[in-house]
């Protein structure tokens, strides 16, 4: 089958055989006469599937005893207000890093519910640069520190992480969980929307240590509550049982390619394939975001106009190369290779730069 080289931020790029095994095993699950999504999220073939999917996040991204693993619904987005409604206290403050787009908008919901302190505000210099990681210190008094560790839209990325102390850091990775290996204990939680690095849309992995979790404003609603779903192994209702099944089959992909090592390799192999393009083009391609914290990810480039641009996203269509537009708040143009995204479709990108600066430039 033919399928299109797929850019796309997301929902983005699945491994094909995910797809292809998700569709053999759709109408009948392991020979039971019944799919797994007509099944009971209380039954033993979902309780099965449910822990080893946990069973692998904790093998792939090495995650230590004292956190819980859980997954959520509400997207990415509800964790920008479940974050500080259950961690930003009244009378205190919570340090955020704002870095991009992203950040910026769990800076938005933080301050409806508190007080915010932005101890890094990359938004003067339109979110092209990143605090060094050694130079953040947790401010006085701070209940916890928020991070996101990939700004998606402007192709920026913490390259290593900061040392935050006994004040909790708290990372959104949605656009690049297991894309490298992490120190897991640096965080105090870590959460990512699946639609990117992890599978289809419809969950969102919560990783959370149990000291935090018990920190959990009690005041809320029980599905607000962080500690409530850690006591209740994140089974308190319904889960996405579609999208934890094939973030399984994920897992399973990136443990058969070298785990979160392998990932980190094959991430900077295919970014550097753009990023030479661009570097190698004399001007005609340029990256707005500063070298050193260039997005493994999301590699977010210009051309010398808007028209350019435009035809370059149409003449990439034409090839079979789809999502290459840039997202409409910063224009451009940007590909996401996010680890499913095969090494053969990022060198086609490369080389149809290549010709394309060569015709117009
Ligand atoms: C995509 C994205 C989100 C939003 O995810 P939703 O699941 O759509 O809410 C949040 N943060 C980052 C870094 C993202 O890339």
């Amino acid at each position: 089958m033919n399928r299109k080289l797929n850019f796309n931020a997301g929902p983005a790029a699945l491994p094909s055989e995910v797809l292809q095994e998700l569709s053999e095993q759709m109408v009948s699950y392991q020979g039971e006469g019944i799919s797994m999504i007509e099944n009971s999220h209380r039954g033993k073939s979902f309780d099965v599937l449910y822990h080893e999917t946990l069973d692998l996040f904790r093998e792939v991204l090495n995650i230590p005893e004292g956190y819980s693993l859980f997954f959520l619904g509400g997207g990415a987005t509800l964790q920008f207000g479940m974050v500080p409604m259950n961690f930003l206290p009244p009378e205190g403050h919570a340090d955020y890093l704002r870095t991009g787009a992203w950040s910026d908008k769990a800076v938005e919901d933080a301050e409806k519910i508190g007080s915010v302190k932005l101890t890094f505000d990359g938004k003067p210099e339109r979110y092209t640069t990143m605090p060094e990681a050694d130079q953040v210190t947790a401010s006085r008094g701070a209940s916890y520190v928020y991070l996101c560790s990939n700004e998606t839209i402007e192709g920026v990325r913490w390259v290593s992480w900061p040392d935050t102390g006994s004040v909790p850091l708290i990372a959104d990775m949605s656009s690049d969980i297991l894309s490298r290996p992490l120190p897991i204990d640096r965080f105090s939680m870590i959460f990512a929307g699946t639609q990117k690095n992890l599978g289809p849309a419809g969950a969102t992995l919560i990783i959370i240590s149990d000291e935090l979790a018990a920190q959990s404003n009690k005041d809320l609603p029980a599905y607000l509550n962080y500690q409530v779903h850690s006591t209740k192994d994140g089974l308190l209702n319904t889960p996405s049982v579609f999208t934890i099944w094939a973030t399984k089959l994920v897992l399973q992909w990136v443990k058969r390619h070298g785990g979160a090592e392998g990932m980190e390799k094959r991430a900077e192999k295919k970014s550097a394939m753009i990023y030479d393009a661009v570097d190698e083009s004399g001007g005609f391609y340029r990256c707005p975001a500063q070298a050193e914290y260039r997005s493994t990810m999301n590699v977010v480039f210009r051309l010398p106009d808007e028209q350019l641009e435009k035809q370059f996203v149409a003449e990439a269509q034409q090839r079979d190369m789809v999502g290459l537009k840039g997202h409409r708040s910063v224009g451009g143009c940007r590909a996401s290779i996010y680890n499913a995204v095969p090494e053969e479709a990022v060198g086609s990108l490369a080389a149809f730069m290549k010709e394309f600066a060569r015709n117009h430039g």
